[in-house]
């Protein structure tokens, strides 16, 4: 007699990120998540053509429109049907901190309360000439906390708590622009490196993506979007198959898998072989780069020998390197390196046939890293009593 077969037993979790991160199911079915296709069926049926679905997604992301009443192309009928299928949702600004250097982060309170960040940065920064002015930089996050857990960051020690829906990420782009009067036609850079690891939220990011993207509304180009990994492998592999899609950033940090699983655990899971290997077959368009943030801290990560594990490293794949000078602040115990060793760096890697640039962070005097200002607005929550407590993060 043959014995029956057992079940399998589902395969081991071990890691936050092996998890799926919980969704926010308020909103999914409302007009603000829906792309051009998902409009133009929602307006059919309705009972329009299907024409007006492209117009409102032009209203909602060309004219960056927040209420049905500023369609006024549209009868008022439909616009009455339009408010009965959801609300235009765009993410609350709560809080905005302003840097010496022109740029602002923001809080942004979400539909269910959560809250996230964001940074707008204006080029030239205040204080620097360029011939050519008006291009600016919107610093997203995409999820709210991170299963990620890098020592370093205020947001890893937040845990995951859910992904950010495509139409919430969006509306940072559009909230942002809308608080800072960006003119159409202005080069916006959108960057995901805000609260979140964008690849534990990759369907959300590339639905944001399809929407940012589309002719018809903001019309971004791709090249002008980044999303920055901390060295998530099946993440960048998932990512790499997408025909249209974001470039790639990594946050490196360390030369050594020592210790980099000491502040990214990630690295513990896919060390630095599996990540160079990973990203030496993620397909490139011809002249793309990935892009490597390596950020510096005296006596810890700017040895020469850093730099040559650094350079044997970007070798493997087309890339670019950012050496970002750490920027001190009260409490971290790390220095700067000094300006000798950033050039020393620069000239070693440039001899090893690499591009490299020294990126000074802006916006570094309104708070040091990213999650710190949700962070520090929900520890300073006043408490029933009203004096000042911490408050248990969500
Ligand atoms: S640095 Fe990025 S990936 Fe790491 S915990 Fe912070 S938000 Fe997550």
């Amino acid at each position: 007699m043959a014995i029956p077969s057992q079940p399998r037993p589902p395969a081991p979790v071990d890691n936050p990120w092996d998890r799926a991160a919980p969704e926010l199911s308020i909103l999914s079915a409302g007009p603000s998540e829906m792309d051009r296709k998902g409009l133009r069926a929602l307006l059919e049926h309705l009972g329009e053509p299907a024409f007006r679905g492209d117009q409102v997604f032009e209203g909602l992301y060309r004219h960056r429109w927040t209420s049905w009443d500023q369609f006024t192309q549209l009868s008022k009928g439909l616009r009455t049907k339009l408010e009965a299928a959801g609300p235009i949702f765009i993410p609350e600004i709560t809080e905005s901190v302003a840097s010496e250097d022109g740029s602002t982060k923001h809080a942004f309170r979400l539909a269910d309360g959560k809250q996230v960040e964001g940074v707008h940065m204006p080029y030239p920064p205040r204080g620097v000439h360029a011939p050519a002015p008006g291009r600016v930089t919107l610093c997203l996050s995409s999820q709210v906390g991170c299963a990620m857990g890098c020592t370093f960051c205020a947001t890893g020690l937040m845990g995951i708590v859910r992904n950010l829906s495509a139409g919430e990420i969006v509306g940072q782009v559009v909230a942002m622009l809308n608080a800072h009067d960006h003119q159409e036609g202005g080069p916006v850079n959108l960057v995901f490196m805000g609260m979140g690891e964008p690849l534990h939220n990759l369907e959300n990011v590339m639905a944001a993506f399809r929407i940012l993207t589309d002719p018809g509304g903001m019309a971004l180009s791709p090249r002008r979007i980044t999303v920055s990994t901390s060295g998530l492998v099946n993440g960048i592999d998932r990512m790499g198959a997408y025909p249209k899609r974001p470039r790639l950033a990594l946050s490196l940090n360390a030369t050594t898998d020592e210790y980099r699983s000491r502040i990214m655990p990630v690295n513990r899971v896919w060390n630095l072989d599996s990540l160079s290997e990973a990203l030496a077959r993620f397909p490139l368009e011809k002249g793309e780069r990935v892009t490597l943030e390596y950020v510096l801290l005296q006596g810890v990560t700017d040895s020469l020998e850093d730099g040559r594990r650094l350079a044997r490293f970007a070798q493997r794949f087309p890339s670019k390197i950012n050496l970002i000078p750490f920027n001190p602040h009260e409490g971290s115990g790390f220095e700067p390196p000094t300006e000798e060793r950033i050039g020393a760096l620069c000239q070693l890697l440039a001899k090893a046939g690499l591009i490299v640039s020294v990126r000074r962070s802006r916006g570094q005097d309104v708070a040091a890293a990213c999650g710190q200002l949700v962070r520090g607005l929900q520890v300073a929550a006043k408490g029933p009593g009203g004096s000042h407590r911490a408050k248990r993060l969500p």
